[in-house]
């Protein structure tokens, strides 16, 4: 009765329209890995019953444990329930107790009583244990099948996970076999092939190594059985060390909080004068909890009029050089350090796309500047990708550039130019 494969059927047609992204199963695929598996396989399908069916019956061949995502509401679309129990080959039944909780549930929001609704969703498998939903109206199942179990849940995410959380991990915690053990280190201000390098100079002690890169940084992934836990945690202190500065500390969460946690330690405060990440940077820095300590504000002057009577850069700088120059930025740089007195800054100008480039000034160009007090780093960037992603790289560019400034490393960059 152990479980070591998972298989997850996620059901909406609006996730293969493309109108929801399937947040769930990204959510799953960390939690999963946490509890020492992976899931071994996901199908994503259409509110389509002969589709459903066919999933079901494939996967319960093959998976130990077998979770459905969506397809319990009311509504003619869903059809989780009755395509379970046509291939559970179980009755469905209404539930009074069920429907009672329906009701306890729209009555605490004040909510009107759909009585139709309430009859679909208090119809239950029989045989199934009944999982509640404290933040909805439709209850999950966990359905025994010999020696498997499948279970059906709500897709709304808040639901979804805190079931997941509260209903499905305590019912499996005793039956989980962990497969792998994982370590994982993020590291942000250098390229991936330069950290594989470093990585793979280390004797990895047998462990499986992957590699993550996004805008926001790399994610190196070490890997053993759980039989290993020693050497893992020996490689993985080994390769955070070799990474020092760029790796974040163990259990930072981001390159923003590893930033903020740098200036709380060293009581230092932050402003960003931003134009082309139009309030990005600040936008990080201030997911980190705690960040009214060291974060004082922003800035966003997109306009050359802006960057003028906010910040005081020079009509003449702007027209000689151009709103997005380095001569730009380090006058930018000087206003906000001068006119908000902080500790530290950062600016950015750049052309973010799809237009506005010229050969001189390509689409991507981004100048990043960042101050220590007096001490300035400005530099240009080339970044790739779309308006999004260019806003994104610039974004994580400039608070890694800030934070190796502060650990002293930023001169050792390999390149400003990160194509
Ligand atoms: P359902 O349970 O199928 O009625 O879905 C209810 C809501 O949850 C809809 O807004 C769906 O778009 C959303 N939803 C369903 N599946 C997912 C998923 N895999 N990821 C994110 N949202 C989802
Ligand atoms: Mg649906």
């Amino acid at each position: 009765m152990s479980i070591r494969t998972i298989e997850v059927i996620c059901t909406g047609d609006e996730l293969l329209l493309g109108d929801t992204l399937n947040t769930n199963l990204a959510w799953l695929g960390h939690e999963v890995a946490s509890w020492g598996l992976r899931i071994t396989r996901e199908s994503c399908l259409p509110d389509d019953r002969n589709a459903l069916a066919d999933a079901l019956r494939m996967a319960l061949g093959r998976a130990d444990l077998v979770v459905v995502v969506g397809g319990l509401g009311p509504t003619r679309d869903d059809l989780t329930r009755p395509v379970a129990a046509e291939v559970l080959g179980c009755a469905l039944a209404p539930s009074p107790a069920v429907a009672a909780s329906i009701r306890a549930f729209l009555a605490g929001r004040r909510l009107a009583v759909p009585e139709a609704a309430i009859a679909i969703q208090s119809e239950v498998l029989v045989g199934a244990d009944i999982l509640p939903n404290r933040n909805g109206t439709a209850p999950g199942f966990w359905c025994a099948c010999g020696e498997r179990v499948l279970v059906l849940l709500p897709g709304p995410p808040a639901e979804f996970q805190t079931m997941i959380l509260e209903q499905l991990k305590p019912r499996l915690l005793s039956r989980l076999e962990p497969q792998v053990l994982r370590a994982e280190i993020q590291v942000s201000g250098i390229p991936e092939s330069r950290v594989a390098e470093i990585v793979e100079d280390r004797d990895l002690a047998g462990c499986g190594v992957g590699y993550c890169a996004r805008p926001e940084g790399i994610t190196v992934r070490l890997e053993t059985t759980p039989a290993r836990a020693v050497v893992l945690a020996d490689l993985a202190a080994r390769v955070r060390a070799a990474l020092v500065p760029y790796a974040l500390p163990e259990g930072v969460p981001s390159l923003a909080a590893a930033l903020g946690r740098l200036l709380g330690e060293r009581r230092l405060t932050v402003a960003t004068a931003e134009s082309c990440t139009g309030g990005g940077i600040a936008a990080a820095l201030t997911d980190v909890p705690g960040c009214s300590a060291y974060f004082m504000g922003s800035v966003v002057t997109y306009a050359n009029a802006w960057k003028r009577d906010v910040l005081g850069v020079p009509e003449e700088i702007l027209e000689r050089h151009g709103a997005v120059s380095g001569e730009t930025v380090h006058a930018m740089l000087a206003g906000l350090l001068s006119r908000y007195g902080v500790d530290c800054g950062i600016a950015v100008s750049g052309i973010a796309g799809p237009d506005g480039g010229t050969i001189e000034k390509p689409v991507g160009l981004v100048v990043i500047g960042t101050a220590v007090g007096p001490e300035r780093i400005v530099r240009p960037f080339q970044f790739r990708g779309d308006r999004a992603e260019v806003r994104r790289r610039a974004t994580n560019a400039a608070l890694s550039q800030l934070r190796m400034q502060l650990l002293g490393g930023a001169l050792d960059l390999p390149s400003t130019i990160h194509r």
